[in-house]
């Protein structure tokens, strides 16, 4: 059975000082008990080398929340998947719907920004998901199917080394959680689409995201299909993070 993945974003939150305060609580309360899933936490790029120092040695990994689509050369202000690579970064987010609504990324950009990471040896953790809009209009299936098949389509066989998010961009932020019956159903949509992809799509992690807390998390990684969660706002707050990792079984 694959280990699940709780994983946190700061978003553009974090300086120095409070990155100290949030890790050492969260390396200090991990240190006790091995957690049961693996444990990242994505700062924002301008501190990961701090974190990267403070997680020497802690079963906590490191992740960035976004990575350039270019290899590398005149692109100001880009960080690119060697560059991640190179600070011992593990994972990293693609395609999140801010980075999609708010800089205009398209399906082939994330695409290929997951091509970009894989060839790093960095795992992409793609986000996938629809706007309320999209839900009510009764196209979410068909959002999320076309926002994955970019991904596969561009990345072929190696989607089985890709982790998926599905986060619902009406949860995001909002306290507003999917039910446990919404996210299983578009997890197994989404894992049926990766099965039709390829033959190992049982390895592959699809988290749930969307205003994840110390008290639903239980009942999302209860799911058949929900292997870990993608935590916002709650990454910032260590006990609450802390919970959400012990809520795994
Ligand atoms: C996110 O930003 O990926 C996220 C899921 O945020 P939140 O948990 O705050 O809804």
């Amino acid at each position: 059975m694959k280990k699940k993945l709780v994983a946190g974003n700061w978003k553009m939150h974090g300086s120095q000082l409070a990155n100290v305060d949030l890790l050492s609580e969260l390396v200090h309360g991990l240190a006790s008990t091995a957690p049961a899933c693996d444990v990242l936490v994505c700062p924002p790029a301008v501190y990961v080398a701090q974190v990267a120092a403070l997680l020497q040695g802690s079963v906590v990994q490191l992740g960035a929340q976004d990575v350039s689509a270019q290899e590398a050369g005149a692109f100001t202000g880009e960080v690119s998947a060697a560059m991640l690579a190179d600070l011992a970064v593990r994972y990293a987010i693609v395609g999140h719907s801010e980075r999609r609504k708010y800089h205009g990324e398209t399906d082939a950009l994330v695409a290929l920004k997951a091509q970009r990471v894989l060839a790093c040896g960095v795992t992409p953790i793609v986000c996938v998901g629809e706007t309320l809009e999209e839900r009510e209009a009764g196209h979410a299936f068909e959002v999320v199917k076309r926002q994955l098949a970019a991904v596969i389509h561009h990345n072929k066989h190696c989607v089985s080394e890709v982790v998926v998010a599905y986060e619902p961009v009406w949860a995001i932020g909002t306290g507003k959680t999917a039910t446990p019956e919404q996210a299983q159903e578009i997890h197994a949509v989404l894992r049926a689409q990766l099965q039709a992809a390829t033959a190992h799509a049982d390895r592959v992690r699809i988290l749930y995201g969307g205003s994840v807390n110390a008290a639903n998390a239980a009942a999302l990684f209860a799911l058949p299909d929900v292997d870990g969660a993608l935590v916002g706002g709650a990454s910032l707050k260590a006990a609450e993070f802390l919970s959400i990792v012990a809520a795994v079984q």
